[in-house]
């Protein structure tokens, strides 16, 4: 049982320490400092705990509670990174709590639930009588708003039976899905030549505005009217474009960055497949089109699999607390719930409500927050047993 003072004390302590992420932001802070506070607050409950460096100034910092044996290793995991706050950095890092409300830059996503996890493993700690048979492991990881590193090397080492992702979510949800996503330079070849040479150059901003065009109707002709049922549409937007050197010149290269979205049993080969086509369809009309496709960063869909046990417990464990069944649930946005499972680990991933992720005035719900505690140490109590 956490009690609600010490949670709200925690996650404010939490949200005054800058843990930026130095990868997303240039002078973000990393993960150092918010492990140093977290060391120092594991140190004298007699838990096993290591800092795992990842990069410069990003680290994992890895909890464990030693299981007697005989049992199931289960991984509670968050995230200890934050994105910027540059709309609002004079109040971002100052806690504040209204009602049942508590803002600060980081308060749902994800330090409420790294503060949670971090009380729930005290509270199981403080009961020794009651040892767990099996392993808990908590996974406090860096760079999950950046390129999910910390993520990738913890699952390396460590390999639990099962894990629970704590993201922002409404508390009752069970996320079991989510879109995989890419983000991708499209580069169009012109030839510069003098402005008033038209027979000479080839401008590749106009055509560029060709490949937006069919992307666009990608978008609205194809993705949306075809949405996942739980992810719901395929996620795509255009993000920057450059091009052209000055007025008087034929701009000999246009690049455009995109994000675009994939679905479970698809990869990010069928996005490339859907731009080929757009660029085999302009090239059809304009034989001097040329242009290729430059993948910067791909991750896969999550689809979770081989959780029944875990299902079954924590939608019992949820029942108790909130007096209905959880819902299955997809979401539109990548997290590393997709790693975790690609790894072999059965993954599921659920929060407590909160709004404003990303943006000014986040805020997490302490009330669901203190729910989600509960849920969360029935769980961790059977699964670990069985
Ligand atoms: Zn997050």
């Amino acid at each position: 049982m956490i009690q609600t003072s010490d949670l709200i004390n925690l996650i404010s302590d939490l949200v005054q320490i800058n843990s930026i992420n130095s990868w997303l932001i240039s002078d973000g802070h990393g993960e150092a400092e918010i492990a140093t506070y977290i060391e120092n607050w594991l140190s004298p409950l007699n838990i096993e705990f290591y800092r795992e460096f990842i990069a410069d100034r990003q680290v994992n910092l890895v909890a464990r509670l030693p299981g007697k044996g005989g049992g199931k290793s289960l991984c509670i995991y968050a995230h200890l990174d934050t994105v910027g706050c540059e709309l609002w950095k004079e109040r971002a890092f100052l806690p504040r709590v209204e009602g049942d409300r508590l803002y600060g830059l980081g308060s749902a996503d994800d330090k409420g639930h790294c503060a949670l996890a971090l009380l729930v493993l005290k509270s199981i700690a403080m009961q020794s009588n009651e040892l767990l048979n099996g392993d808990l492991w908590l996974a406090l990881l860096a760079d999950e708003e950046g390129t999910s590193n910390g993520a990738q090397q913890f699952i390396k080492k460590v390999k639990p039976k099962a894990a629970i992702i704590l993201e922002p979510n409404a508390l009752g949800n069970i996320v079991v899905t989510h879109q995989g996503f890419g983000w991708i330079d499209i580069i169009v070849k012109g030839k510069a030549a003098h402005g008033s040479a038209p027979e000479l150059g080839i401008d590749s901003i106009a055509y560029m505005g060709e490949v937006i065009t069919r992307l666009h109707h990608l978008d609205y002709q194809v993705f949306a009217p075809n949405p996942h049922p739980l992810n719901g549409k395929t996620v795509f937007h255009t993000s920057m474009i450059k091009g052209g050197t000055d007025y008087a010149t034929y701009p000999a290269e246009c690049i455009l960055s995109i994000e675009i979205g994939t679905q479970p049993g698809e990869t990010i080969n069928d996005r490339i497949q859907n731009i080929e086509t757009i660029f085999h369809e302009i090239r059809t009309k304009f034989p001097d089109f040329s242009a290729e496709v430059n993948v910067k960063l791909a991750r896969d869909p999550f689809k979770s699999q081989g959780c029944e046990l875990l299902w079954n417990i924590l939608s019992d464990e949820t029942n108790k607390i909130l007096g209905e069944l959880p819902n299955a649930v997809g979401e539109n946005a990548w997290c590393d719930a997709a790693l975790f499972q690609q790894a072999g680990i059965p993954t599921l991933m659920m929060g407590a409500s909160g709004e404003n992720f990303h943006a000014p005035d986040e805020w997490v719900s302490i009330s669901e927050l203190i729910k989600l505690g509960d849920i969360l140490e029935g769980t961790i109590r059977r699964f670990c047993n069985e």
